[in-house]
């Protein structure tokens, strides 16, 4: 097949595909180190998936209580990761995360400060200490600014609306990605050495979500798999324990962690502080794994609200401090359920939140099983586990951005050679083409409805056999009516393209996560099965899916020495211990 006449083309040493923290910071360190390089996204790079971010970015540094190390740091993260996360991989990102903070205040974020000009540290959830920085509850949008001010000043071409549908892949190497522009249809044929994909999790395949629509849809999951890539411990998905639960288009928007930081209290319907029963030591500030089971038991048994939630107050906090501390939270429940939480407790039931399984790389360099391909961000895996602590994953985002960028930088400067494959090229526009060409009486939005009812009813916050046996069943179903899926761009763009290869990807990734699922026959950290209760030691292992389905256990390296001694000490204690 040959090219089509609107197909642009566009060459670049290392295309980096994602422009929220982890692609932009990839980008940055490219470009710094003089390699050209192009960064694609499906939306907006200021209005990617980081800027929802709120409660903060984990550093050790000590600002605040000077006994923080970064192997407290890696300590806490491997404990709380129900020791599935890669040793390695978490002692680099506690290493580097305070150099992190420091790229980012030379670049000019404008976090929280004491008077005498330190940075001021919060406490998060399960930390030893408070290591979390913040901009208001607006850190991921003050960092997205950042990042994207500093890519123009170093030169970075960043390209908008470009969904990209396949990477080109010859002889188990990348040479390049194939894709689309969002707004027009022209479609896009990019040559390059190397390719970073930060291209997000798949937390939007549940109803009820913390991710706004058209994200996270599994895209950076099927685009590495149909490259040749493995995914890892897709499982294990975080339940944000407060997603807000009505109105009922905004159900699942994130009421963030820093409002139990601040000091919120969790009540049933009845009035009863629950967390004494189920955490009586850290109570709100238990890992996020725990409240969220908690949360959806008091709703699960009939203790919750009528609308299905259980309340969050903090009304008994100084109006001044909520309002300096929590502006978003104050402000989103003003504009979207006309509640002023300042008065009012919240309603709030777990939401789907993070992807902590995705895309298998190597823990120190992030390559990929595909050679030139890296995975960074909230689509790789590794960090965190069976359960992420909060302000970890931007610390991620922005030490393995700076990390693959060094590799795919050495990457392109060792190549000799690179063949590129007509064949892959051809296949990739013939998949357009034919989702293009197809009839039927299918549309993507309610098969999207229809697979993330299905992931909530049979892999939510509780799981079991049967349950996750009749949800791959209804997948399939999904999967069968995609062959009617009836693609219609019109003159408002090419929205209804990009929504069917959503929802490819949100099939793959679907269909990995549940037979992970199954495979996990234990309950660790967020995942929970009414069938096995308990945690299985011989489960102490990551579990790597393939495109067949095959599913392989693979052993977990060894901790450091002074990590493993930091790591085995008791349960934090939190009581007096609440911010400054
Ligand atoms: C409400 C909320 C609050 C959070 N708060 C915190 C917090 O306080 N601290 C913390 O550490 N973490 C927090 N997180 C998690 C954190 O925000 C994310 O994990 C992180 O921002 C992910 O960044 P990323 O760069 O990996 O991906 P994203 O920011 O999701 O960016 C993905 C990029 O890939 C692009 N893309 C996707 N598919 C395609 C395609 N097919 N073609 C082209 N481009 C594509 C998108 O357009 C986008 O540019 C929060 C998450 C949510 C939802």
């Amino acid at each position: 097949m040959s090219a089509r006449s609107d197909e642009r083309r566009a060459a670049a040493s290392v295309l980096v595909i994602g422009t929220g923290a982890a692609g932009l910071r990839a980008a940055i360190e490219l470009a710094e180190r003089g390699v050209q390089v192009l960064c694609v996204g499906k939306r907006r790079r200021d209005d990617a998936h980081t800027v929802l971010a709120s409660g903060g970015i984990n550093a050790a540094l000590g600002t605040m209580d000077p006994e923080d190390s970064w192997e407290q740091h890696a300590a806490d993260t491997l404990r709380e990761g129900y020791w599935l996360s890669d040793p390695a991989s978490v002692e680099l990102l506690s290493r580097e995360a305070p150099a992190a903070i420091d790229d980012l205040v030379r670049w000019g974020a404008r976090f929280e400060r004491e008077d005498d000009g330190r940075l001021t540290q919060r406490f998060f959830g399960a930390h030893r200490y408070r290591r979390t920085c913040f901009a208001g509850d607006y850190t991921g949008r003050e960092i997205q600014r950042v990042l994207v001010h500093r890519a123009a000043e170093v030169g970075i071409e960043v390209r908008d609306d470009l969904y990209v549908t396949r990477l080109l892949v010859h002889d188990g190497r990348v040479f390049g990605a194939y894709g689309f522009d969002v707004d027009d249809g022209s479609r896009w044929l990019i040559i390059a050495d190397a390719i970073v994909l930060a291209a997000g999790g798949h937390t939007r395949i549940w109803r009820r979500s913390s991710s706004r629509r058209d994200e996270n849809t599994g895209d950076a999951m099927r685009l590495a798999v149909e490259a040749g890539c493995r995914l890892r411990d897709m499982e294990l998905v975080q339940f944000h324990p407060t997603g807000m639960v009505f109105p009922e288009g905004s159900a699942g928007t994130l009421v963030t962690e820093a409002v139990r930081g601040e000091g919120g209290i969790l009540r049933n319907a009845g009035g009863e502080r629950f967390m004494e029963r189920y955490d009586p030591e850290r109570l709100e500030l238990s890992t996020r794994d725990r409240v969220a089971l908690a949360n959806y038991t008091e709703i699960a048994q009939g203790r919750g609200t009528e609308r299905g939630g259980v309340l969050l107050d903090i009304s008994h906090l100084d109006r001044d401090l909520i309002l300096r501390r929590l502006p978003r939270m104050y402000r989103q429940f003003v504009d979207l359920a006309m509640l002023d939480i300042t008065t009012t407790p919240m309603e709030v039931a777990p939401t789907a939140h993070y992807s902590m399984g995705g895309v298998l790389v190597d823990p120190k360099t992030h390559a990929t099983d595909v050679g030139g391909l890296f995975a960074v961000g909230e689509c790789a895996t590794g960090v965190h586990g069976a359960n992420r602590l909060g302000g970890n994953s931007l610390a991620e985002c922005l030490v393995f951005g700076r990390v693959v960028g060094i590799e795919a930088a050495r990457w392109s400067r060792a190549l000799d050679v690179q063949v590129r494959d007509r064949a892959a090229v051809d296949e990739a526009r013939e998949e357009v083409d034919e989702l293009l060409a197809r009839r039927g009486d299918e549309f993507a939005r309610p098969l999207q409805r229809a697979l993330r009812d299905v992931m909530s009813e049979r892999c939510g916050v509780v799981r079991s056999e049967n349950g996750l046996r009749d949800g791959l069943a209804r997948v399939r179903e999904v999967e069968e009516r995609t062959i009617a899926l009836e693609v219609r761009p019109d003159l408002a763009g090419y929205a209804d393209l990009a929504h069917a290869l959503d929802l490819h990807g949100s099939l793959l990734a679907a269909r990995a996560t549940l037979a992970c699922a199954l495979e996990r026959r234990e309950t660790r950290g967020a995942h929970n099965r009414v069938d096995f209760p308990r945690q299985d030691a011989a489960l102490q292992v990551n579990l790597t899916w393939t495109k067949d389905g095959e599913i392989v256990r693979q052993p977990i390296a060894e901790p450091s020495a002074a990590v493993a001694a930091l790591a085995g000490g008791p349960n934090v204690e939190v009581a007096g211990r609440l911010l400054e």
